[in-house]
């Protein structure tokens, strides 16, 4: 093509040449394509502004090997929610321009990769607005909030959870031969807290649920596994399963001050669907909850201490089901 060379500024014939160029963006060198004009008079080379700029590119290819955000998922996420980048800026903490700068192809570190990972979720972008209290319009962030809490609600599920957080384990004594139904587990939590109950005691019921359970059939309830902690078996990983719960409005967690002890009181928000079970599981249910109905946390506690079951494990351990035969109800 015809053009005017910068270095011997007469027009003359600019030939267009493809390379490939290796731009080292953080250490790591990055092959990517360029392209320059070469001029047939003095054969000087130099940039041809309107192609593709291999910066961008190498910065691309570099977030895409990483599974980094690329700057329109940034700015469509941001326009998702109506907000401006100053908006946003002060939501996250940011200065002024660095989220123009993302957006603009500026190359975020990991660090801030976390940030708006993190607060890409609903559940987390709900507390962020909350706690910048002044960062948007109060009639926008009302609005905000209410659209992000109802997508946080439809995003909850509690099998998919469990299902992530614990895998498919195969069933075996330590889950009583059945797999993590997690259905079961939520509603047999949900049945031990209607009305309120502690943590520690509630712990204790699910123990005793799948137990006896085990014990008079051969097969758990929920097929939770069980682990002998301090003060007694409890299903591994519970505080998961009651942030979680929580998490989904299912059960609500309240601080309860006991002297200088602090406990933690579940309380079901939602009905417990009883036709979950089979029958002989709801009769276990039932029976669980009508024998220990008189004891207190510390009581069901010391009782938990006397089984077999808690005796003969370590701190830590997994419980195998193969105890319930000795089990004390
Ligand atoms: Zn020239």
């Amino acid at each position: 093509m015809k053009g005017i060379c910068p270095n011997c500024e007469k027009e003359t014939e600019l030939e267009l040449v493809h390379t490939k160029e290796v731009i080292d963006v953080r250490g790591e060198p990055i092959e990517v394509d360029a392209e320059f004009f070469k001029c047939a008079e003095c054969g000087a080379d130099f940039e041809n502004t309107r192609g593709p700029d291999a910066l961008a590119l190498a910065y691309r290819e570099y977030r895409h090997r990483r599974d980094m955000l690329q700057p329109e998922q940034i700015c469509g996420w941001r326009k998702q929610y109506g907000l401006t980048q100053n908006e946003l800026s002060r939501i996250l903490g940011w200065g002024g321009v660095t989220l123009s700068r993302y957006e603009n192809g500026a190359l975020h570190s990991e660090a801030h990769e976390k940030i708006l990972r993190l607060a890409m979720e609903p559940h987390n972008l709900i507390t962020l607005i909350e706690e910048a209290s002044d960062a948007i319009p109060e009639d926008k962030r009302y609005r905000l909030l209410g659209e992000l809490r109802a997508a946080d609600d439809e995003a909850f599920s509690f099998d998919r959870l469990s299902e992530e957080r614990f895998g498919q384990y195969a069933p075996d004594e330590f889950s009583g031969y059945r797999k993590l139904d997690s259905q079961k587990l939520l509603n047999a939590i949900l049945f031990f807290s209607v009305g309120g109950q502690l943590k520690t005691k509630l712990n204790k019921l699910l123990f005793y649920a799948d137990f006896k359970h085990f014990k008079e059939y051969s097969i758990s309830i929920t097929g939770a596994r069980y682990v002998h902690l301090q003060y007694g078996p409890v299903p591994d990983n519970y505080d998961y399963y009651f942030s979680e719960l929580s998490r989904g409005h299912y059960l609500g967690v309240e601080e309860e001050i006991f002297g200088n002890y602090t406990g933690f009181k579940c309380v079901a928000c939602i009905e417990p669907d009883l036709g979950a079970f089979d029958p002989s599981e709801r009769d276990i249910l039932k029976q669980v909850i009508n024998y220990f109905r008189e004891f207190g946390s510390a009581e069901i506690m010391q009782f938990s201490h006397e089984e077999a079951a808690y005796a003969s494990t370590m701190e830590g351990e997994p419980i195998s089901y193969l105890h319930a035969k000795d089990l004390r109800i």
